[in-house]
Formats: structure tokens, sequence, C-alpha cells
């Protein structure tokens, strides 16, 4: 028996795994739903015993209840499909299926529907990322993180139902603005501080935390979202990622870098035209299966174990391409922008065109670099904590002074979206419906062939979660739909 065990396929696991996980939910749920309502009925019946009511309102009120609880249980039985919403405009596409704006046909409501391919994820190992995905954003309920209303499969798709955020993500703002301002930057890094933050106290890490992933809503606050499709590279590709430092003379932060890949050799370019030669390439690697590299931590590439602070790292290299125009590792070949992170001693420098502030250079230099001298690395509130901290012991570290924490959300946006009702999508590209796929950048390339060789990651230690009833109806019985229990097998 040991030994069929071990022949099984790591997909049946999965799927005994995943099925057994169902149906204890399934009856736990049950179970726990039948208690509710009787414990709703007894209270209900206390109130009453208590209060100055006829008997015959009683009785009504009663029958009141109890009408509402049999039709709570039969919306609860509905089962939700994709049949319930009416498909619109495509507004994503990305690693394994696509984003669209779609309405619920009973309440109207207008929502994003991921939709991922569950034969794509299996084939890949990524069935416990999605799961992530999905119990994070069910779980951790702030409005740093997008929302999802409702999640169910069919035979070929698992679909995510979330709020819509129409005014685009962080990606498109970065490539209408080229850079952005300090000021501008300072309401968005702040923002993606608390974002993580929130995530991290929920002992969950990202680790993909990149622009495309930073989404924007109608009043130009952002929110996180696209949790648990993680890409990591195979460890046996990586002996060729470290360079030998020996060889190269270090060369001190801060001087006039003009990005060049000296293993491709290409010629040496000016701010300007890294800026032209990134956003030349920059849809084509984030719609690619893999997307891309650029805000991967290096202790991530390396698969040397990681934590939270890999999440440090990513805003480092948003905050540096929000101020430079790109970012800090980018190279010609995704394989040598991993190189650089690697190696990211030698290749993180600001160029001097892009006139960072000393405060601005400092708080990058203090996310991109190592684990141990990372920001947030021991703390997440070591991030904030430095406004304070050296605000009030006057060791000056200004890159947040004047941001109220607290009221982050409350204050105007940066940028304001134009955003002319709740269908406009005019914030995202366009997208071809399928078997048009005319705008789809190529899948292929050398990119994306190295990074297939494994998805699976044993060093991933983020996805842990304390004490989640991942199917409590948070709802109450009269009204709203609840949200459906799913095996995502
Ligand atoms: P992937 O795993 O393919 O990167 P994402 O969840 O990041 O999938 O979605 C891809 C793109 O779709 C995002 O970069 C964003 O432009 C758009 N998108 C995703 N979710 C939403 C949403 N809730 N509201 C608006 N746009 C979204
Ligand atoms: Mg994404």
């Amino acid at each position: 028996m040991a030994g069929d065990d071990n022949n099984a396929s790591s997909v049946t696991r999965q799927k005994v795994a995943a099925a057994k996980q169902y149906i204890e939910n399934h009856y736990r749920a049950k179970a726990k739903s039948l208690q509710e309502r009787r414990e709703r009925r007894s209270l209900l019946e206390r109130n009453l015993a208590n209060a100055d009511v006829s008997e015959e309102e009683q009785h009504t009120l009663i029958k009141d209840l109890e009408r509402k609880e049999t039709e709570y249980m039969r919306r609860q039985r509905h089962k939700m499909g994709v049949d319930d919403f009416e498909l619109l405009t495509i507004i994503g596409r990305g690693a394994f299926g696509e984003v669209r704006l779609c309405r619920h046909k009973e309440n109207g409501e207008i929502y994003a529907m991921k939709k991922l391919k569950k034969s794509e994820m299996l084939s890949r190992g990524q069935v416990e990322h999605v799961r992530a995905e999905r119990n994070l954003l069910a779980e951790v309920d702030t409005h740093c993180i997008v929302k999802l209303h409702y999640s169910f499969q069919d035979a070929e798709y698992l679909y995510l139902i979330m709020e819509y955020l129409p005014g685009g993500d962080m990606m498109t703002l970065l490539m209408r603005k080229d850079t952005l301002t300090e000021d501008e930057a300072r309401f968005y890094v702040a923002q993606s501080v608390l974002a993580i933050e929130s995530i991290h106290k929920h002992n969950y890490i990202h680790r993909d935390i990149k622009p495309d992933n930073l989404l924007l809503d109608k009043n130009g606050h952002m929110k996180l979202s696209d949790f648990g499709l993680c890409k990591p590279l195979d460890c046996n590709t990586l002996s060729t990622l470290h360079e030998n430092e020996e060889d190269e003379p270090r060369e001190p932060m801060d001087i006039d870098e003009r990005l060049v890949s000296p293993s491709t050799g290409s010629s040496w370019r000016s701010q300007q035209e890294q800026l032209l030669h990134w956003q030349k390439n920059r849809r084509m690697l984030a719609f690619s299966t893999v997307g891309t590299p650029d805000y991967i931590a290096p202790e991530v590439l390396l698969k040397k174990g990681y934590g939270m602070d890999c999440d440090w790292w990513s805003l480092g290299a948003i905050m540096f391409e929000m101020l430079v125009g790109y970012p800090p590792f980018y190279s010609d070949e995704p394989m040598n922008t991993c190189r650089k992170i690697v190696n990211w001693r030698t290749h993180l420098k600001f160029p001097q065109e892009a006139r960072l502030s000393p405060e601005a250079k400092d708080l990058i230099c203090r996310l991109l670099c190592d684990v141990e001298h990372r920001l947030g690395s021991r703390d997440t509130n070591e991030i904030k904590a430095i406004t304070y901290l050296y605000f009030f012991q006057n060791l000056a570290h200004p890159f947040f002074r004047g941001i109220d924490w607290d009221h982050l959300y409350e204050v105007e946006a940066a940028f304001k979206p134009e955003v002319n009702g709740e269908l406009d999508t005019q914030n995202f590209q366009k997208f071809e419906e399928a078997g048009t796929q005319g705008d789809l950048p190529s899948k292929s390339g050398q990119w994306r062939k190295v990074c297939l060789l494994d998805f699976r990651d044993v060093n991933f230690v983020g996805y842990t979660y304390k004490n989640i009833d991942l199917f409590k109806a948070k709802n109450s019985p009269v009204g709203k739909f609840s949200r459906h229990p799913t095996s995502l097998l």
C-alpha cells in the first residue's frame, strides 16, 4: 500500500487532499450553520418572552424568521456559476486565464471575474498557491486589498469574483507618466506599506508584488491584488546567476550609471534610452507566462528560504521604478535581470539624471539590501516607525515625513483616474476576445523555458494561515448571498 502511495502522482495526491478538505469543510460548515440557526431562533424566542408582544405577534415574528432562514438556505444551496453573470469587457490577461468585467444577473452588481484554467494550474503544481489566493482574499478584509465576493468552479475553470477597480493598474499609470515626483511616489509607497503590512499580519507573503498587481480604485487609492500565482525560478539554473564578484570591481553607489548588461554586451544607454527600452518591453513581460522577474528578491530567486522580507525588497524595486522610470535591475534578457538581482551590490545604481533626493535613495537602499539589514524585516512596523522614530529622535529620515498613516485612505490620492460610470474600462488595455489574440505578445522565449523547469517551490513558507475557518458564514442569514465553499479541484 505504501508503495502505491509513493507511486500516486502528485496530481492525484493533490486531488485527494482537496476532496478530503472539501468534504470536511462542507460538513463542518453544515453543522455550524444548523447550530447558528437554532441559536437565532432561541434568541428571538427569549427576546419575545421578555418583550411586551402579543402571542399572535410572537407567532408572526417567529414564522417570519423561519421564512427568512428557509430563503437563506435556498440561496445557500443555489450553486453559483458562471451563468449567474453577464460577461463584459476583458480587462486583463495573465498566466492562467483572463480577467473581465461582469454583471451579476440577479443583483445587477458589477465585478471583476478572474478565470483560471485548472489544467494549467495542476500541471504546474500551482493549486496550493491558487487556493491561498482565494483564502487570502476571502480572509483579509481591509481596504488595502482587493475584495473577493464569491468563488466557484466548473469542470475546466476556477472563478474569483472580485470588486472591480476601475482606475487601472500601477504598471499602466507608470507607463503613462514615465516617472512620478517624490510626493506622488510617497503616497503610493506609503499605501503599499499599509497593504503589505496587512497581509503580513495575516501571515501571508505576497512574493509577487509588482506594479501590475497594484490596482487603483475610482478615487486613485491603491489596493494589492493577485495573490498566490507566484513564479519561482528553478534552483538548478541559479548556479549560473552568481557572478564572480572578485572579478568585478565594486563601484560605489550613486555614480552615474548607464545600465549596461556586461554579459550581453549591449551598448551603454542614457536614462531616457533605458526608459524607452523598458517601456517597449514592459507589456510583453507582463503578459508572458511567468511575468517579469524585475521585482523579485534575491533570496526568492536563490530559493535560500525566505520570509516576509521579500515583499519589502519588491517595494524598493517599485519605488526605484517610480522615481527613475525603470526598475533597478532591468536588462534586455530576464535571465540577466536575475543575475543582476542576485549580484545587487554591484548593480544597484542611481542614474544622476533622475535626481533622487538623499532621503529617497536612502529608503530604496534600505529596502534593496540583505535581509538582515532590510527595513521591515524584524518588524513590519519598522518602515512606518522610521517616520516616528527618526522624526522624534531627530535622526532625520524624512522620506515619509508628513504622511498621516492612519488617514492615508481618506486623503486625496496622488492621481484621480478618469472613470465615467461603472462599466468604464478606459484605464485598461484593450484585449480581443479569445480566438482573436492579435494583441497578445508571444509567450515563448528563453525566459519562459528556464522558468518552467520547476514550478513547485518547497521553500514556499508564505501561505500558512492561522485559525481560519474558511467557510464561515459571515453574512446575516437574510438578504445577501453567502460565500460558497469551494474545493479548488
Ligand atoms: P495574473 O495572475 O494573470 O497576473 P491578475 O490578478 O494580476 O492576474 O490580473 C491581471 C490584470 O487584470 C491586472 O494587472 C489588472 O490590470 C487586471 N485586474 C485584475 N483584477 C482586477 C480587479 N479586481 N479590478 C480591475 N482590474 C483587475
Ligand atoms: Mg498579476
